[in-house]
C-alpha cells in the first residue's frame, strides 16, 4: 500500500515550489468538478545502485495525452517537455536508498463547461521503499464500474476514482486489502487501482479493456514478458465466479507491480507459482537485469 507523505517540494507552474505554497484557488474547476487528469509513474533504483530510471515514461506521456484529449483539457507540452518536468522534481526529492513514484496531473484551474479552459501540470512526488509488494487479500465490491458512456474508465480522471474510493471502503470494513469492480454485465472489470491476472490452466487471463478498465502499461509489459517466456496470455471477459475457482489471482498495475492474491473472498489461494515467477521477472525488469521493450528505463 502507498503512504501518502509530505515532500518537501511540488512542480507546478514550470518550476519547483515549497509543498505549502503549492496550492489551487478554490474558483478551479479542478476543485468545483473534480477536473483533471492524471498518471501515476514509479521511478527505481537500478540493481547495482548507480542510477534511477522512470519506467514506461513515454506510454505514461501518451496516456496523459489521450485523457487530456478526451477530457477536453488543453495539454501541448512536447514530451521531452514532460520528461524534463519529471526529471527536476525527482532529482530534487530523490534518496539513494528509497525507490520513488511521481503523479503528474493536469488540473483545470480556469475555464466554465469547458470554454475558455486553463490548465497546469503539477507533479509531486513520493518516496517508497524497496520491495516487492506482500500479498493481499481481495474481496467483490458492490459497487460497479460505470460504462464508457457514462464515465469513461478510459480517461484516468480523478472523478473516476470516486468508485474506487466507496469501493475500498466498503472492503476495508470487510477486512479486504482491496475489491474487484464488476462492470455493468457483472463481469470483472478492474480493481481499485490495478488490474486483474487470473491463471486457468497454465494460461495467464486478463479482461480487455472494453470491460471497463483503464487502459493498462503494466498489463502489456506482463503480456510481453509472458510471450518471452512462452506462456499463454489472453485477454477475454472474465465472469465473477472465474475468480472463485481461478489457479492463482494477482493484481497489477504501475504502483501495485505484481501483488499476489493469498485470500480471495473466504479462499485461501493455492500457491502463485507462475504470477510469482512473472512478478520476479517484472522486478527484474524494472532494476535494468534484464530487457523488455515494452519496459523502457529512462535515467534520471
Ligand atoms: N486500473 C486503475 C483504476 C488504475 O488506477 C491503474 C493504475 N494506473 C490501473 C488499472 C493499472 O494501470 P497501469 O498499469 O497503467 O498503472
Amino acid at each position: 500500500m502507498v503512504k501518502l507523505q509530505k515532500p518537501a517540494f511540488a512542480f507546478m507552474n514550470g518550476k519547483l515550489v515549497p509543498w505549502d505554497e503549492a496550492t489551487i484557488h478554490v474558483g478551479a474547476p479542478a476543485l468545483i468538478r473534480g477536473i483533471s487528469v492524471f498518471e501515476g509513474i514509479k521511478g527505481y533504483w537500478r540493481h547495482d545502485e548507480s542510477h534511477l530510471a522512470l519506467v514506461a515514461l513515454r506510454p505514461h506521456y501518451d496516456r496523459l495525452q489521450r485523457s487530456a484529449m478526451l477530457q477536453h483539457l488543453p495539454f501541448s507540452m512536447s514530451y521531452q517537455e514532460f520528461a524534463d518536468a519529471c526529471f527536476t522534481i525527482v532529482r530534487k526529492l530523490l534518496s539513494q536508498d528509497r525507490d520513488l513514484w511521481i503523479r503528474p496531473t493536469l488540473f483545470a484551474l480556469e475555464g466554465h463547461w469547458g470554454i475558455d479552459t486553463v490548465t497546469d501540470l503539477v507533479i509531486t512526488c513520493y518516496n517508497q521503499e524497496k520491495k516487492a509488494p506482500d500479498p493481499i487479500s481481495l474481496g467483490v465490491s458492490t459497487w460497479q464500474r460505470p460504462i464508457d458512456t457514462a464515465l469513461p474508465y478510459r480517461i484516468k480522471s480523478a472523478a473516476n476514482y470516486q468508485m474506487g474510493r466507496l469501493a475500498r471502503i466498503e472492503g476495508r470494513r470487510q477486512g479486504f486489502h482491496d475489491v474487484i469492480m464488476l462492470n455493468q454485465q457483472g463481469r470483472v472489470a478492474e480493481a481499485t487501482g490495478s488490474c486483474v491476472l487470473i491463471v486457468r490452466d497454465g494460461a495467464v487471463l486478463t479482461p480487455p479493456s472494453t470491460e471497463a478498465c483503464l487502459e493498462s502499461i503494466t498489463v502489456n509489459i506482463i503480456e510481453s514478458i509472458c510471450a518471452s517466456h512462452g506462456i499463454p496470455f489472453h485477454r477475454r471477459p472474465i465472469d465473477r465466479t472465474e475468480l472463485r475457482i481461478a489457479d492463482e489471482l494477482a493484481l497489477t498495475g504501475t504502483l501495485t507491480e505484481v501483488a499476489i492474491v493469498q485470500h480471495f473472498e473466504d479462499r485461501e489461494m493455492p500457491e502463485a507459482r507462475l504470477l510469482s515467477h512473472l512478478r520476479d521477472e517484472y522486478f527484474a525488469c524494472a532494476r535494468g537485469l534484464k530487457e523488455n521493450s515494452l519496459m523502457p528505463l529512462t535515467p534520471v
